[in-house]
C-alpha cells in the first residue's frame, strides 16, 4: 500500500479483516491543513476502523455559509485537524496489523514490465534519509492528488487552485464559514487554540495569481474584502507561507489492473466544494478488499472485478461532478465570470437525481460483492442506481421483482405478501411504490 490518508487505511485495514500481509509505507501530509467533515463521514470512518483518528476530531462547530447574496448559519461541521488525524490513521493501521513503514515512496518498478517477474518493487526513502527497496505481490495506490499520473487517461474539471494561508490569533470557539466571491470561493476556518485557516479556490486560467513572494499579501487583500472572512482575521495575523494545494476535479479512467488498484484522491478526486472528499476516498476504498481478493484467489474472475471497481469510481466521481456543478449553478450573481460560468456547465446538464418510474426499471446480472468477493447477481437497475440494488434487509430485490411483473394481472401486494407473508409483504410493495418500481 502507497500513501496512509483515509483511501490507504479504510484499505489496509480492510484487508487485514480478511487477514491479508499487509505493508503500507507513508510519509505525513507535508503542510498543517484542516478540513470539514458532516456527522455521516464520521459514520463511514467508524464502519472503515477508525478508532484513533476519530478520537482527534474536533465537537461538532457552527458552519455559515454565504452565497448567492444570502447567508445561513443552521449547518455544523467537524474540523478535521489532518496531521493529528493522519498520525491517529498511522495508529489505527498499526493496531490492526499492518506493517506501517513512515517514509517516502521514490520509485515505483511494475516487474512484468521491465520483465522481471510478476509483482512490484518499490524505493522508499526512510525518514533519516537512508534508501531501501520493497517488494510486493500486490499494489494500492493511495497517495492522493500526489499519485504519480504519467501516462494515465484521465478526466479533468476547470484547473482548479486552493491557496491556505495559516493565521494565528487568542483562543476562541470553533467554528467555521464559507463565501462566494466573483472570481471563487473562500472557506474559513477557526480551531480552539487560535489558528486560523483562510482558504481561497480560484480558477487557475483566469485569476491572474501574483508572483510567489506576492502571494501572502495577495491572499491578504482578497480575504480583506470578504465580510465572512472578518471573524477570523480580526486580532490575528498571517503567519508562514501560503500553501497552493491543486483542486481540479480529476478521474483516472484505469484505476484496476490484475495486480493493482488506484484507490480515494488517486483514483478519482472531487471538487473541495462539495465537502465530501474523505467521504467519497472512503467510498471509493471501502469495497476494494473485495476487490484485491478477487483478482488475487479468482483470477479467472479478474474482468469481472476490475470492472466493478471502475464503474463504481466512474459513477461516484460524476456524482459528486454534478452535486458541485449544481452548488456553483446555485451562484448567480457572477454567472458569466470565467470561474463561475467553467463549474456551472460541468461535467454535463444530466440532473443529479433521474426519475424512476417503472418503464424505466430493469433486472439484469451485474457484479456485486458476496462475502468479500466480486460475483454476478441478478439487481434492479433503475435510472439513478445503474450498478443495481441488490439486497434489501437481507431480500433479494429482483427476484421479487420480476415475479410482480410476471403476475400482472394480480396486485403486486397479493404476489408480495404470498412470498413474503402479510408484514413484509405489505411493506416491500409499499417500499417499491415509494421508490417508483412499480
Ligand atoms: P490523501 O488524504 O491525500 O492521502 C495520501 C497520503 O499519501 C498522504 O498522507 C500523503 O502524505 C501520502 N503520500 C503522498 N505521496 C507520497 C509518497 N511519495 N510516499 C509516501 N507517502 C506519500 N475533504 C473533506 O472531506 N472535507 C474538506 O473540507 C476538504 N477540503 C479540501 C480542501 C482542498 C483544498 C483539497 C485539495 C481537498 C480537500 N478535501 C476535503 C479532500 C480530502 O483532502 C481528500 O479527498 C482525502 O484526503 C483523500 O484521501 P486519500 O487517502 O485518497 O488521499
Amino acid at each position: 500500500m502507497l500513501g496512509g490518508g483515509p483511501s490507504g487505511a479504510a484499505v489496509a485495514i480492510g484487508l487485514r479483516r480478511m487477514d491479508y500481509e499487509v505493508t503500507l509505507i507513508g510519509e505525513p501530509r507535508p503542510f498543517d491543513a484542516v478540513e470539514g467533515v458532516s456527522d455521516r463521514v464520521v459514520e463511514g470512518m467508524r464502519h472503515a476502523g477508525f478508532e484513533q483518528a476519530l478520537a482527534t476530531l474536533a465537537a461538532p462547530s457552527a458552519r455559515s455559509v454565504t452565497w448567492n447574496g444570502s447567508t445561513s448559519a443552521a449547518n455544523t461541521e467537524r474540523l478535521v485537524v489532518r496531521e493529528r488525524f493522519d498520525r491517529g490513521l498511522l495508529a489505527d493501521m498499526r493496531g490492526s496489523g499492518v506493517q506501517v513503514i513512515e517514509g517516502r515512496v521514490t520509485s515505483v518498478v511494475d516487474e512484468a514490465q521491465a520483465s522481471e517477474g510478476k509483482g512490484f518493487r518499490i524505493s522508499v526513502s526512510d525518514t533519516d534519509g537512508s534508501e531501501h527497496w520493497i517488494h510486493a505481490g500486490f499494489l494500492v495506490e493511495a497517495r492522493g492528488r500526489a499519485a504519480p499520473a504519467a501516462g494515465v487517461p484521465r478526466v479533468r474539471g476547470a484547473q482548479s487552485v486552493s491557496l491556505l494561508q495559516h493565521w494565528q490569533g487568542e483562543a476562541d470557539i470553533p467554528c467555521s464559514a464559507v463565501q462566494s466571491f466573483a472570481d471563487g470561493w473562500a472557506w474559513m476556518a477557526k480551531r480552539e487554540d487560535g489558528r486560523r485557516y483562510l482558504q481561497l479556490t480560484l480558477d487557475v486560467a483566469s485569476s491572474r495569481l501574483p508572483p510567489k513572494q506576492h502571494l501572502a499579501h495577495w491572499c491578504h487583500e482578497r480575504l480583506s474584502g470578504l465580510e465572512q472572512a472578518q471573524p477570523f482575521m480580526e486580532g490575528a495575523e498571517p503567519v508562514g507561507e501560503v500553501y497552493a494545494r491543486t483542486s481540479t476535479p480529476v478521474l483516472c479512467e484505469h484505476s484496476a489492473g490484475d495486480n493493482w488498484l488506484r484507490v480515494g484522491d488517486a483514483a478519482m478526486a472531487v471538487d473541495p466544494l462539495s465537502g465530501n472528499g474523505i467521504f467519497q476516498a472512503l467510498s471509493s476504498a471501502l469495497q476494494a478488499p473485495a476487490v484485491i481478493n478477487t483478482l488475487i484467489r479468482h483470477p479467472e474472475r479478474a474482468a469481472l472485478a476490475k470492472a466493478f471497481h471502475e464503474t463504481r469510481i466512474e459513477q461516484l466521481f460524476y456524482r459528486f461532478a454534478r452535486i458541485g456543478r449544481d452548488f456553483y449553478d446555485q451562484e448567480s450573481q457572477w454567472s458569466e465570470h470565467p470561474f463561475w460560468s467553467a463549474r456551472r456547465a460541468w461535467p454535463d446538464s444530466q440532473p443529479l437525481h433521474l426519475e424512476v418510474t417503472p418503464d424505466r426499471v430493469s433486472t439484469g446480472v451485474r457484479p456485486v460483492v458476496d462475502n468479500g468477493l466480486i460475483t454476478e447477481a441478478r439487481v434492479v437497475i433503475t435510472p439513478d442506481q445503474p450498478l443495481g440494488i441488490w439486497h434489501l434487509n437481507s431480500l433479494a430485490l429482483a427476484p421479487l421483482l420480476d415475479e410482480v411483473r410476471a403476475k400482472s394481472d394480480i396486485n403486486p401486494t397479493r404476489v408480495l405478501i404470498e412470498r413474503l407473508g402479510e408484514p413484509k409483504g405489505v411493506a416491500l410493495s409499499r417500499w417499491m411504490v415509494q421508490q417508483g418500481w412499480i
